[in-house]
């Protein structure tokens, strides 16, 4: 077995960080590096997926549940519009390989990926 990653870790109070929302199977954070004026984490509690491609492989119903509950939070943190990324591999930027998305939102720049 590997090590928990750092998400299960939060999820189980190891590591503080309040868990904003949940539901059975997904619960959100907030970034600790925020990268827009909302970046909350949005991740299943199952640490079976690495990335996006093995979620929506595997588990098509969880990635809609994840999905869900990010467009909830946009509509209670900000005005409901949100950018939704998930990093997949090292090159593109991936720091924890327990699948979560992250989701910006509140005042994001114009360009089409924010430039
Ligand atoms: P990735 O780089 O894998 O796409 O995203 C991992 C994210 O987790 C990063 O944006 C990073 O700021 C965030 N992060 C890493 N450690 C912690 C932590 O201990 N608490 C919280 N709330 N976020 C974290």
């Amino acid at each position: 077995m590997s090590e928990p990653s750092i998400f299960t870790r939060i999820l189980e109070g190891e590591i503080p960080s309040e868990i904003i929302a949940e539901t059975d199977n997904v619960f959100a954070i907030r970034d600790i590096a925020p990268q827009a004026p909302v970046h909350l984490l949005v991740i299943p509690k199952t640490p079976e997926y690495r990335n996006v491609v093995e979620l929506a492989a595997g588990d098509p119903a969880l990635l809609t549940e994840m999905i869900g509950l990010a467009n909830s939070l946009a509509a209670e943190h900000a005005d409901g519009d949100f950018r939704l990324i998930f990093n997949t591999g090292a090159g593109a930027g991936q720091t924890v390989f327990h699948v979560h998305a992250h989701v910006l939102a509140g005042g994001l720049a114009e360009g089409s990926l924010g430039g």
